[in-house]
């Protein structure tokens, strides 16, 4: 029987009830795809917050910053305007405002626990990179709304994330072990976006990069 709770991307309740061996329990959602950490296993904000500040996110390192940059460069091969970039969800530190500086003429960062602040200088961006945050959205609809609502027309946000097609790989996945890691995503999720948001995917890359164009 499935006990399936509220998706908390589409606010479906049609998914199916997944409990692995170790005593995590998830949902797929049969309407939007996205794979989805059950509500009371969801760690806490104090835990959630040291788990960040373990991760070793500093500008001075190197592979830290060429990680960024690797991942973030290929938003070039579109046509955007490069006025201005949002790093949403950029952790403790501010790392692409420091990597973009000279092709961006205003860059800002957000974090919804470390950088709160959204009095940024202008209204929308041209481009949002999310590298690794997603995953760790306890509302994903609010917070993509969120993210659309600061996106101008015609502007990009790539995503950066594992995805994730199926339950079935579920159980030995590395990248749900993390626990801050408690939603995935997959081309049917993408679609959800497109239309939920009009957006239009323009890059699926290595299942782990996804690139849109708001319309
Ligand atoms: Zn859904």
């Amino acid at each position: 029987m499935d006990n399936t709770e509220e998706c908390r991307l589409c606010n479906c309740h049609t998914g199916t009830h997944q409990l692995l061996s170790d005593g995590s329990e998830y949902y797929l959602c049969h309407n939007c795809g996205l794979i989805f950490q059950k509500r009371d296993q969801l760690p806490h904000y104090f835990e959630e917050k040291e788990r960040y500040l373990e991760h070793e996110n500093d500008l001075e390192r190197q592979d830290y910053m060429s990680y960024l940059q690797e991942s973030t460069k290929r938003i070039f091969n579109f046509p955007i305007s490069k006025k201005s970039l949002l790093d949403y969800g950029c952790g403790p530190v501010k790392g692409l405002e420091n990597i973009w500086n000279k092709e961006f003429e205003y860059l800002a960062s957000f974090d919804a626990i470390f950088h709160k602040n959204t009095d940024f200088k202008v209204k929308t961006f041209d481009v949002i990179c999310c590298i690794e945050v997603i995953e760790h959205f306890y509302c994903p609809a609010k917070s993509f709304e969120h993210i659309n609502s600061l996106l101008g027309k015609s502007s990009f946000v790539l995503f950066r994330t594992e995805f994730l097609e199926s339950c079935d790989k579920l159980e030995k996945w590395w990248y749900r072990k993390d626990p801050t890691h408690v939603c995935f995503y997959n081309s049917q999720t993408w679609k959800y976006l497109e239309k939920k948001m009009n957006w239009k995917l323009v890059l699926e890359e290595d299942s782990r990069y996804a690139i849109f164009q708001k319309l």
